[in-house]
């Protein structure tokens, strides 16, 4: 494989590209957020859920370490694609299916010949909203993943169309993705297990919203580097 694919490391400077190292980067810095917010998932699903997230998506982060122990992917989308099965087949709650088919459909949209660029990337994270909702079935203000993710891919987009690089694209995502994490505060939930406190489910921050702001902030990190 292209070297330049491997190492993230595009001309012109190694912030540009999401290669294989930048991507394994992300996944690590999830699993590290992961660990660290456990606690704060597992009170705001205990909230309005039945109190699984944060030991859902640890337990599917740690799987996903260990699947990356040793393999050696083709390239960023290879080893995405891999991080979606692992986490299909570890996580038993609404989030695995919904994370796993979002990191395949990345993984799926990202080559892995050429190494890509904010766009692209901008373009594979639209897949993974498209999948997770394909899935979920699940519209904006239905107090789900969605609505920190539908923010996170908008920002990415315009910083990308207004010249933005990855750095400044992934930063203004997670930027957004914060933002809807909090805005579903209000909300009701209309789809997913908090869905069954009707009116009991406002006045509490959605746990999926949550962990996908960790996502795209960990992204940024990343990216930033
Ligand atoms: P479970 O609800 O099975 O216990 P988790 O606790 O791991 O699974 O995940 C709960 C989160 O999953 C919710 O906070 C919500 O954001 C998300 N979720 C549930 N259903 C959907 C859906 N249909 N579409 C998008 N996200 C959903
Ligand atoms: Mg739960």
């Amino acid at each position: 494989m292209d070297n330049a694919v491997r190492d993230g490391a595009a001309e012109g400077g190694a912030a540009e590209g999401f290669g294989t190292a930048r991507a394994e980067a992300w996944v690590r810095a999830i699993a590290t957020a992961v660990e660290k917010e456990q606690d704060r998932l597992t009170e705001l699903d205990s909230a309005i859920g039945d109190g699984d997230h944060g030991s859902n998506l640890r337990r599917g982060f740690a799987a996903v370490l260990t699947a990356l122990d040793g393999l050696d992917p083709a390239g960023p989308g290879a080893l995405l694609n891999r991080t979606g099965t692992t986490l299909i087949s570890k996580v038993g709650g609404a989030s695995g299916p919904l994370y796993g088919k979002a990191f395949r459909a990345i993984g799926a949209a990202l080559p892995d010949t050429a190494l890509p660029d904010a766009a692209a990337l901008g373009e594979a994270l639209a897949a993974g909203l498209d999948a997770i909702r394909a899935l979920g079935k699940a519209e904006p203000g239905d107090k789900t993943i969605v609505d920190a993710y539908t923010p996170a891919v908008a920002a990415y987009r315009a910083a990308v169309a207004a010249g933005a690089g990855l750095p400044g694209a992934a930063s203004a995502a997670a930027a957004a993705a914060e933002q809807g994490a909090r805005d579903t505060v209000p909300l009701q939930a209309r789809k997913g297990r908090a869905s069954y406190l009707g009116p009991r489910s406002i006045g509490h921050q959605d746990p999926g919203a949550t962990s996908t702001a960790l996502i795209f902030r960990a992204l940024a990190e990343v990216t930033a580097a």
